[in-house]
């Protein structure tokens, strides 16, 4: 039977990254940020942000539930599942990852770590899919890992869903989205 795939991103797409970010700065230091905007001011704000990193903070969010859904829809309907993450494969990242996965019933066939999502080349097996999905919170992300993937092949299909799963996002506009891509699942 031929095969599907799915290509999804971590942060932004499986919770809201800059809510967490927020969320997790003002319960550690003095002064309170409003939003993301202004933490990003901050003359330290690299160092924050490393801290955050290391923090282990991620361990502890809840995923959006509908992405769990989707996961677990996208594996009854053939397609793999290959999670693409650009966080930096450093210290504990990896295993983190694969932890907070595992713990939250986010099925996935492949973790890939990369650098940056815009030079990412995809091995041979990619060619061996038939439709592709690929969610990110990026637009750019989306684009530059299609183009890696049609390099390879010209697939059957592709649907690039750009989905933010953030506090701030047009909620109908993002029950759309989900709603052609569990449609483009499923069909
Ligand atoms: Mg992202």
């Amino acid at each position: 039977m031929s095969k599907n795939l799915l290509i999804c991103d971590i942060d932004g797409v499986m919770f809201d990254m800059n809510y967490e970010f927020l969320y997790w700065y003002n319960k550690n230091y003095p002064i309170q940020k409003k939003s993301i905007n202004d933490l990003k001011k901050d003359l330290n704000y690299k160092k924050i942000k490393e801290s955050y990193r290391f923090s282990g903070h991620k361990l502890s969010i809840d995923p959006d539930p509908i992405i769990i859904e989707v996961l677990k829809e996208a594996r009854n309907n053939y397609f793999d599942i290959w999670i693409v993450t650009s966080r930096p494969n450093v210290g504990p990242n990896h295993e983190n990852t694969r932890t907070w996965l595992d713990r939250n019933s986010l099925i996935y066939d492949r973790l890939i770590f990369c650098r940056t999502k815009e030079s990412l080349s995809f091995s041979e097996k990619a060619i061996d899919f038939n439709k592709v999905a690929i969610v990110d919170d990026q637009k750019k992300f989306l684009r530059s890992l299609s183009v890696s993937l049609l390099n390879l092949k010209d697939f059957k299909s592709m649907l690039l869903v750009n989905y933010k799963s953030s506090h701030f996002e047009n909620k109908s506009e993002k029950e759309q989205k989900l709603k052609e891509l569990r449609s483009y699942i499923n069909d």
